[in-house]
């Protein structure tokens, strides 16, 4: 008979967290949201290779240079991806809602938000309600804060 000397560990332990806490957004970030208070989607893009990301990024992952250029993008764009989450989670909005990937006019990356105004109660109908092209456009908060959520979803046009 063998002895197994290996030491036993425990390897996780279930917490709970539930805390308010400050994101530091960083230059980039804090322009975009300073923009949506004023319902404006800022756009930053590359000084080499030209493609407009929204969300802004700081660097362009492709050529490994600061983005120095900014631009203002029309509220409208196209649904490229969509997804409908039937689970909610503790915070989030109650299910079932669907979650896009949009291309704003003029951006070369998709921003992901909620679109509305969708009948969810079917989901084999879903996808013929929301095919890619679909035009969508922005939703603003009445009350806006510098969070994403300032665009409060979007809605086909
Ligand atoms: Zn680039």
């Amino acid at each position: 008979m063998t002895t197994d000397t290996t030491p036993r560990t425990i390897t996780t332990q279930r917490v709970h967290w539930d805390l308010d806490y400050d994101v530091h957004l960083g230059r980039t970030w804090g322009r975009f949201m300073q923009g949506l208070t004023d319902k404006q989607i800022l756009a930053n893009s590359c000084p080499e290779c030209s493609r407009v990301f929204v969300p802004p990024q700081a660097y362009c992952e492709s050529c490994f240079v600061a983005t120095d250029q900014w631009q203002e993008l029309p509220p409208e764009g196209e649904v490229e991806v969509f997804t409908v989450a039937w689970h909610g989670f503790r915070g989030g909005p109650k299910p079932p809602y669907a979650i896009a990937g949009i291309r704003l006019d003029g951006a070369s990356t998709l921003l992901m938000h909620y679109v509305s105004g969708l009948d969810l109660s079917d989901p084999a109908a879903v996808a013929e309600q929301l095919p890619p092209g679909t035009r969508v456009r922005a939703v603003w908060a009445e009350e806006r804060t510098g969070q994403i959520l300032d665009i409060a979803h979007f809605e086909q046009i």
